[in-house]
């Protein structure tokens, strides 16, 4: 027999708690599909990261160039560029790269891990920061097809890029094989079991969005707020690591024997 009142009531159970990302690196490299994805949640981290000396490159696999309707693609990809050189900028990153390959339909496959082991191999980061490449955001929120095949094709690159006998033809001039990646972290993961504190830099993110002008203008959501959106997923993180904001990553354990 079981009471009934205020005791036996239910609760929302207490949500899991994030655990704090390894800060012990120095050299990151950003991978993403599309300008704007780092900066729908992981800017703020990146900016946290940059200020305490770690050098932070992106490397953006398109330019975003299908992702403004009224705006043809030639057009939109000088003006996603710029936007995306800027919204780097206000979180300390200087160093901005684009692959070139055509917005909105990526494919995974070699030749995308080939692309990618080379950026890795020249790069040789510690850490791999990419966007949550699972099927969808949680619930039925589905994921897009660009992030899929890259954030897959990311992980395989950086195995890619440690062994010499895959791309073999890459190894000249130089360039070396990279096998020193020891994680890969995805921001927005639904999975995300890590965080880090982004209290301090949370404004910084927000800015970072906010130089996404034209492509927020052009989403044509109403009333669409850089800072309100943020808010929400980085109060969350913040509860699950005890701090005011924060940044929620799924990690992929990337060194050898591990
Ligand atoms: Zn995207």
């Amino acid at each position: 027999m079981t009471e009934t009142g205020p005791e036996s009531a239910p609760r929302t159970p207490a949500p899991t708690p994030l655990t704090p990302l390894a800060e012990d690196w120095e050299r990151g490299l950003a991978i993403v599909a599309h300008p704007d994805d780092l900066e729908f949640g992981a800017a703020a981290a990146i900016a946290r990261w940059t200020a305490q000396g770690k050098q932070i490159t992106y490397v953006m696999v398109t330019s975003g160039e299908a992702g403004i309707d009224g705006l043809a693609p030639d057009r939109c990809r000088e003006v996603r560029e710029a936007e995306q050189v800027a919204s780097a900028r206000v979180v300390g990153v200087d160093e901005v790269e684009f692959l070139g390959l055509p917005d909105g339909v990526l494919e995974y496959g070699v030749p995308l891990r080939r692309t990618l082991a080379e950026v890795v191999r020249r790069h040789r980061p510690e850490i791999v920061v990419t966007g949550n490449f699972r099927d969808t955001w949680g619930g039925r929120n589905l994921n897009q097809a660009d992030h899929i095949a890259v954030g897959r094709a990311v992980v395989d690159a950086v195995r890619d890029a440690g062994n010499r006998w895959v791309f073999a033809e890459q190894l000249t001039d130089g360039l070396e094989p990279w096998g020193g990646v020891r994680e890969v972290w995805a921001s927005g993961s639904p999975e995300a079991e890590h965080g880090v504190d982004t209290t301090a830099t949370f404004a910084a993110g927000v800015a970072s969005l906010e130089a996404h002008r034209a492509y927020i203008d052009g989403l044509g959501w109403a009333d669409f707020d850089p800072a309100e959106f943020l808010e929400g997923g980085s109060r969350q993180a913040g509860q699950r690591l005890g701090t005011t904001y924060g940044a929620a990553f799924e990690v992929y354990p990337m060194g050898w024997g591990e």
